[in-house]
C-alpha cells in the first residue's frame, strides 16, 4: 500500500536555470509519518509542492496510490478530497469566518448547509476550537489559525496530510500544540503524513526522517536505521 511514488523526479525553475529537484526516488506507505528536512534552498517545499500538485514535475514520474497524480490545473478534486495541505502562513480568507473558511473545501462535495456546518463544527471542536466559530482569522493567534488550516485541510477526510513547515510562524508553545495536534491526527485518524521542516527537533518526532540537501535524497531511513545515500 504504497501512497505516493516519486522516481527520477526532477524539477526545474526559470527555463532550468534553477534545478530545484535533481531526481528523486521514494515511496511513502500509508499511515507513515515521514519528514523532510534539509537546508534552505535544497528543494524541500518544491517536493511537498509536487506531492500536492501545486507544480509541475519538468522530469520523471510521481504517482499518488498507483495513478500519476492529477495536472495542476485538474487537481482541485484531488487537492480537496485526497490530500490536506497545511502552509507555514496559514492562507485563511479573511473576511471569511473560521466556521466558513472550514467549509470552504466541502462546497464541491454534494452536502447540505445543515451537513456542512456540522462538520465544519465538529473539525472545529476536534482542534479545539470549538468556541471560535464566527471570529475572523485576524481575531485569532497564529496557533488558533493554524488549527483553523488544519481543520479545513481535513474537511473531506483526507488520508494524507501534507504540511510544509506548519511550526514555521508559530512561537514555541504554539508550535508544540500544532506538532501534538498533527501527531494525534496520525495516530487517530491513521492520517499518513509528510511534514517538511528545517528544524531537527520536530523531524525527530516522526517515525522517518528523509534528509535532503542540493536537490537531491541523501539519506532516508528510520532514527535507529538511517540509509545514506550520499
Ligand atoms: P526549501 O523548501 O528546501 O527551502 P525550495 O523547494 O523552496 O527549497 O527551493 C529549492 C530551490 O528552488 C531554491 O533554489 C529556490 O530558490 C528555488 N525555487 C523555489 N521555488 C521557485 C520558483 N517559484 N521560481 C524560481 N525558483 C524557485
Ligand atoms: P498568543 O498568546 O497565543 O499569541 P494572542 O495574545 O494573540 O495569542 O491572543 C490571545 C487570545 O485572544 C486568543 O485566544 C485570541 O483568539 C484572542 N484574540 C487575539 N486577538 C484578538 C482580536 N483582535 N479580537 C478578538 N480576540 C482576539
Amino acid at each position: 500500500n504504497i501512497v505516493f511514488e516519486a522516481k527520477g523526479l526532477k524539477k526545474s525553475y526559470d527555463g532550468g536555470h534553477v534545478l530545484a529537484l535533481r531526481g528523486v526516488d521514494l515511496q511513502i506507505r500509508e499511515g507513515e509519518f515521514v519528514a523532510i528536512t534539509g537546508p534552505s534552498g535544497c528543494g524541500k517545499s518544491t517536493l511537498l509542492q509536487l506531492l500536492g500538485s501545486f507544480v509541475t514535475p519538468t522530469e520523471g514520474s510521481l504517482t499518488f496510490r498507483g495513478k500519476s497524480i492529477p495536472d495542476m490545473k485538474d487537481a482541485s478534486h484531488y487537492r480537496s478530497h485526497d490530500i490536506g495541505f497545511v502552509f507555514q502562513a496559514f492562507h485563511l480568507l479573511p473576511t471569511f469566518t473560521v466556521l466558513e473558511n472550514v467549509q470552504i473545501p466541502m462546497f464541491e462535495g454534494g452536502l447540505t448547509v445543515a451537513q456542512r456546518t456540522d462538520r465544519a463544527k465538529e473539525l472545529l471542536t476536534s482542534v479545539g476550537l470549538g468556541h471560535r466559530l464566527t471570529h475572523f482569522p485576524s481575531e485569532l493567534s497564529g496557533g488558533e489559525r493554524q488549527r483553523v488550516a488544519i481543520a479545513r485541510g481535513l474537511a473531506n477526510g483526507p488520508s494524507v496530510v501534507l504540511a510544509d513547515e506548519p511550526t514555521g510562524n508559530l512561537d514555541s508553545e504554539n508550535a508544540k500544540q500544532i506538532l501534538e495536534l498533527l501527531m494525534k491526527l496520525h495516530s487517530e485518524r491513521k492520517v499518513t503524513l509528510t511534514l517538511v521542516t528545517h528544524d531537527p527537533s520536530i523531524a525527530e518526532m516522526a517515525g522517518r526522517t528523509i534528509r535532503m540537501k542540493d536537490g537531491r535524497v541523501v539519506s532516508d531511513g528510520t532514527s535507529e536505521s538511517s540509509i545514506s545515500l550520499s
